[in-house]
């Protein structure tokens, strides 16, 4: 958990590497302004939005098309999370950015990611959850990659919206394949029974956090335990939505 000390000292050290070492952009190499900091204005405006999605699930919905409820995927089959947030789509140069984050380990890159993502939530101006859950990795993957992905997201968006960030709820039981290659099927399938909680959650309204969100079953399937364990409402903040097709969607 990240505490109000701990997240009082994150932000003075920060300022701090601020006048040492000024900030640049990760995608130009120019200054980097406030408050994105890692990244210039002129960049952050070119990144791929996507403002016309699901305002269930965020999936990209054709251009123009009016949503007032759920796309059809929601309406027929609907996740067992509340509602999903995803400010960009997995598009250039983002997925350059999440890409080289999550493999090659560039954690200034998550950041930046985190920080955008930050602004986006605190822009809306809604209910704020009362704790941030990174989607676990299982240990052996952690071990492997150094840090979780999730985890390093959620670190700028924990200082910035001052939500504590809690990854001992929740934990990854089963290694499970990579989902990169899967099909929607064969992802749900992937996951399941893949989570549990390390105890009765203290919480009646949470954020996953996760980097990119491609069919939901992930999130969907730590959204279900955490309901069953009676969280009212769970929600998914991810940088991006990965859409294998553009939805209508229906009233
Ligand atoms: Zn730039
Ligand atoms: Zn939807």
């Amino acid at each position: 958990m990240v505490n109000g000390w701990t997240a009082g000292w994150n932000a003075l050290a920060r300022r701090t590497q601020c006048w040492i070492l000024p900030p640049s952009c990760v995608l130009c190499g120019d200054r980097g302004q406030s408050p994105l900091l890692d990244i210039c204005a002129p960049c952050a405006a070119d990144l791929p939005l996507n403002p016309s999605a699901c305002p269930r699930c965020a999936q990209p919905l054709l251009p123009g098309f009016v949503v007032p409820g759920a796309c059809a995927r929601c309406l027929s089959r609907p996740h067992p999370f509340d509602r999903a947030l995803a400010p960009f789509l997995y598009d250039y140069p983002l997925d350059h950015l999440i890409h080289a984050f999550k493999y090659g380990a560039v954690l200034a890159y998550g950041r930046v990611l985190g920080t955008l993502l930050a602004h986006y939530v605190c822009a809306r101006g809604e209910p704020q959850p009362q704790a941030l859950l990174p989607v676990p990795l299982h240990p052996k993957r952690h071990r492997e990659r150094g840090f979780n992905q999730a985890h390093e997201l959620a670190r700028p968006m924990a200082e910035l919206l001052e939500i504590p960030i809690d990854d001992t709820l929740c934990r990854r039981r089963r290694a499970t394949e990579d989902q990169t290659e899967l099909n929607a099927a064969q992802r749900r399938r992937n996951v399941r029974n893949a989570f549990c909680l390390t105890r009765k959650p203290q919480y009646t309204h949470v954020a996953l956090i996760d980097d990119v969100l491609t069919t939901g079953s992930t999130a969907g399937e730590v959204a279900k335990i955490l309901k069953l364990q009676g969280v009212e409402r769970v929600e998914v903040w991810a940088i991006a939505r990965a859409a294998s097709q553009l939805q209508k969607g229906s009233p």
